[in-house]
Parts: structure tokens; sequence; C-alpha cells
């Protein structure tokens, strides 16, 4: 926080290289679930703006959080998006509303400990082991710039790999839905 969006860089990147495994929405609830912390002090002009939910045992929960809540919540969203889609737009924005536990909890977890992680290099006032430690060994270690610099390049990749191998992936999560269909026939 307040660089919310740089976050996502990493997400787009997890997502083009396990799209299967990895749901993005997820991901961008945990960072908008960890952030509204520092929302809320700065709104308040309350420092530090970095508390509880910017520690690793905070972002723990926030997990939790998100498998719990924000699954059900994407899910329902997505749901949404392809209801409000024009058809001629339904081939290529059309998105999977089914989110795998295995998918959302790799994204919560994921996303929530690069959050601090990334935090902590880049703000002084994290705490990121309290209330084990109240030391910040991060803070510096690389130059915002050049955090920057990496999660724009990750994102830029990500949506470079994402939009070559979209047909492709669209064509995996088809037949992943067929098989699924498959066996919940079988079962039957
Ligand atoms: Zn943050």
């Amino acid at each position: 926080m307040p660089a919310t969006i740089i976050h996502l860089g990493l997400g787009l990147q997890m997502k083009s290289v396990t799209p299967r495994y990895f749901s993005f929405p997820v991901f961008v609830f945990t960072q908008l679930a960890i952030d509204t912390e520092a929302l809320y002090f700065l709104i308040k002009n309350e420092s530090p703006v970095h508390r509880f939910l910017h520690t690793y045992l905070g972002a723990t929960l926030i997990i939790l959080l998100a498998v719990l809540v924000g699954r059900p919540l994407c899910q329902w969203g997505i749901k949404l998006w392809n209801t409000l889609l024009k058809e001629k737009y339904y081939r290529w924005l059309y998105v999977t509303p089914k989110i795998s536990w295995r998918a959302a909890a790799i994204a919560a977890a994921f996303g929530a400990y690069s959050h601090i992680l990334m935090d902590s290099i880049m703000h002084a006032d994290m705490q990121p082991f309290a209330p084990f430690s109240l030391v910040n060994g991060f803070w510096g270690a690389i130059s915002d710039f050049h955090l920057h610099m990496f999660c724009i390049m990750c994102g830029g990749l990500g949506i470079i790999v994402l939009w070559l191998f979209w047909e492709t992936r669209e064509v995996l999560e088809a037949t992943e839905t067929e098989k699924e269909q498959q066996v919940s026939n079988q079962g039957h």
C-alpha cells in the first residue's frame, strides 16, 4: 500500500505459468483484504499504517478468509461477469466460474505472503514477524525502483504469455470441464 496495483504483476506471472492451479481473482482478493488495513489508517491519518494484517501471522488469517469467503465471492463475481457479457465477446471474455480449492489456496498463500515480503522491502513501518520479533531486516534490501520494475516486468510477461496461450488455455479448460462431467456422470 498505497501501490496495491504493483502487487498484481506477480499474480499475473503466476497465472500465466500455472493457469489451472492459480486463481487470479482470489489473488486479487488477498491484496485488497490486506491493504484495507493500510487504507483505513491512511484515511484516519494514523501511523503506522502497516499493522497486524501486514505481518505473516495476520496474512495467514487472510489466507483462510480468502479461501473460505473470497473463493465463493469470486465465483459469484465471475458468474455475474459471464451473464453480463455480450454474446460476441463470449468466446474471448468468458471465464470458467468454478475455482478449485487448490487454485484458491495456492493463490491466497502466494498472494498474502508475497504481499508481506514486498511491503517489508518497501516500507519502514513494517514489522512482518510481529509479535515474535519487531525487527524488519528486509527494509531497503532492493530499491523501490528496482522492485517496481521487477513487478511491472512480471506483469508484462504474464500478460504476453496469457495472451499467446489464451486459445490453448480455453481448450484446456474445456477438456477439464468435460472430464469433470464424465467423472460426475460415472458417479451417478
Ligand atoms: Zn500492503
